[in-house]
């Protein structure tokens, strides 16, 4: 448990400290590229000699990005684009920001104006996204992105480079989703707010370091003895958990995550990118085969059903969508999979949160409350 233990502080120290490994990766003389969300082609910054850099807004208060977005934008967006005016980001050498949602389109013309000294590189996927006019549209996207970035690192990105980077995200997409089953048969060992940490710590250093990490920390669950599963099985779904405050919650709660469908989390390593011999069009297929996320061309709402199917893999007792305040995507969402959830007699409580909240008593009562209806019904 000592090795457990000190390889999950280092993960939370990482996640909770992303300037500071951005100066160390500066400080090595690597260049870094802003990755925002979603599904970002970060394989090719890898594949310029660079280093992405996951960007998903944090916990903080905003002030001056409210001179560019309504009130009415979800905190990922608003808090971005605050740290980026105050210098936050600093030293990046540019930022990767796709049109995935109606306030990602805005983002891009605010960021250029709010932060002029790091350049923007737009990223646009086919909605369409397996049709092969979709599949088309999107290498080409990433052909011209590729181009964007081979410029930045100054040299030539090559097939061979892209494959070689394929490689390494699908070796830390592999690790993840083994360490994501390894916690969720120790929940003794890993707290939601210690997932979460693991997960966002590869957002912030090499994918190749993160992975060695991961698979140290999956290797030591692995050998730990088979533990008492008396905790409340839940599954997450929504853009991003990563609330320390609700998460806190949980663990008081005796609750722990037997599996996610979080953008943040699965969504980004539940596919691997298809090994093809044109690399780009093994990426614009992976972006094809990712359901369930709200943010991508979902016609019949099946992820809804894929939920279900989940909760009901991982013998959930319950699900739990974390609403993200203003997220229109997750909002449209909401009944579709309330009402597959009910008729699959899956118990479902939604919570909303925003990087800028400083109470949870509300979620705190929502749960305990959650918490005691999914007891009495195991008994
Ligand atoms: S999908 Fe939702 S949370 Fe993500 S950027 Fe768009 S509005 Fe914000």
């Amino acid at each position: 448990m000592h090795n457990i233990n000190s390889l999950l502080s280092e993960f939370e120290n990482i996640a909770s400290n992303p300037r500071k490994q951005l100066d160390k990766i500066l400080s090595e003389g690597k260049k870094a590229i802003g990755v925002m969300p979603y599904l970002c082609p970060e394989e090719l910054v890898l594949a310029a000699g660079m280093v992405p850099f996951g960007i998903w807004g944090a916990e903080t208060q905003v002030s001056e990005a409210k001179r560019y977005f309504p009130a009415f934008i979800c905190s990922i967006l608003q808090t971005t684009l605050e740290l980026g005016i105050r210098g936050a980001y600093d030293g990046l050498s540019a930022i990767m920001i796709p049109f995935a949602c109606d306030s990602l389109k805005c983002m891009g013309t605010n960021w250029k104006y709010g932060v002029k000294t790091i350049p923007v590189i737009d990223v646009a996927y086919a909605q369409n996204r397996s049709s092969q006019a979709g599949i088309e549209f999107s290498v080409s996207q990433f052909k011209k992105i590729a181009g964007s970035l081979a410029q930045i690192a100054q040299r030539e990105i090559s097939s061979e480079d892209v494959k070689e980077a394929i490689l390494v995200y699908n070796r830390n997409r592999a690790a993840l989703r083994a360490f994501s089953k390894a916690a969720a048969q120790h929940p003794e060992a890993v707290r939601p707010g210690q997932r979460c940490d693991v997960i966002k710590a590869g957002y912030f250093m090499p994918r190749d370091e993160h992975t060695a990490l991961v698979e140290k920390l999956t290797a030591a669950l692995d050998s730990l003895p088979p533990a008492k599963q008396d905790c409340l099985r839940i599954v997450t779904t929504g853009i991003i958990a990563d609330s320390p405050a609700l998460l806190k919650i949980l663990a008081e709660n005796n609750m722990c995550i037997a599996d996610d469908q979080i953008a943040h989390e699965s969504i980004f390593f539940r596919e691997d990118t298809p090994l093809t011999d044109d690399p780009y069009v093994g990426m614009a297929r992976r972006i094809g085969n990712i359901q369930g996320c709200s943010i991508l061309f979902d016609p019949g709402k099946k992820r809804a059903a894929m939920l279900a199917s989940l909760a009901k893999e991982a013998q959930a007792d319950g699900v739990l969508y974390i609403q993200t305040k203003f997220c229109d995507p997750e909002e449209f969402d909401y009944v579709p999979v309330k009402k597959v959830m009910h008729s699959a007699g899956i118990p479902m409580l939604m919570v909303e949160v925003d990087q800028q909240m400083s109470s949870f008593e509300q979620a705190r009562s929502a749960v305990e409350t959650f918490a005691e209806i999914l007891r009495q019904k195991r008994l």
